[in-house]
């Protein structure tokens, strides 16, 4: 379903340590990367992500983002991180939770292919969709246009036809979506809705 309808597998990676919630590794990842004919995107909700990333390259990752928070609880320096996922030939992605401030991504729009804006707080499926996201796409485009560049923003939790229009107009380009789409009847027309294309 996800190879003829949709545009990207969006693979999230959690450890029960970032999160307290457990999803899967590697041998999943290169188990759909047999069969995906779209690129994986890989969403890393772990601790030391700096870690796993070669592996999950290898595995088969076109996009892996890892969240600002992670980095910095360790220490460690963003940039470093999203040189060596680029160094491997994927698109480097920085993601944050909902309570962290857009403005904190502001030193690092150079540095990165694409932004992940968590719309819920990493972890679980199923939650609603915060209302404020709307205003961080918003000043987070705003940024992004003012200094010329191109990354695109992503936004990812509780994403469906009732909110990706109002997403779009805030400055939205990639929309993940999980519940929305596999709960509803009829899938592929819930990614079409989710285009604009129904
Ligand atoms: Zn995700």
């Amino acid at each position: 379903m996800v190879n003829r309808s949709a545009d990207l597998f969006h693979l999230d990676i959690m450890d029960g340590t970032f999160v307290p919630n457990l999803s899967f590794g590697f041998p999943v990842v290169e188990a759909i990367a047999k069969i995906a004919t779209k690129p994986l995107d890989v969403h890393l909700m772990i601790v030391h992500p700096e870690k796993y990333i070669e592996r999950f390259a290898k595995a088969g990752a076109d996009y892996i983002s890892f969240h600002l928070e992670a980095a910095r609880d360790d220490g460690n320096d963003p940039v470093e991180i999203l040189r060596m996922i680029r160094s491997l030939g994927v698109k480097a992605g920085l993601a944050i939770d909902p309570d962290v401030p857009v403005e904190d991504l502001f030193p690092y729009l150079e540095e990165v292919d694409f932004l992940l804006i968590m719309s819920v707080f990493a972890g679980f499926g199923g939650q609603k969709f915060i209302e404020d996201t709307y205003g961080r796409v918003k000043t987070l485009k705003a940024e992004i246009d003012r200094r010329g560049l191109k990354c695109p923003i992503e936004v990812d939790g509780g994403v469906g036809p009732g909110n990706a229009d109002k997403l779009a107009e805030a400055g939205v380009e990639m929309f993940v979506a999980g519940s929305s789409v596999f709960n509803a009847p009829d899938q592929e027309a819930a990614v079409r809705a989710i285009r604009g294309c129904n």
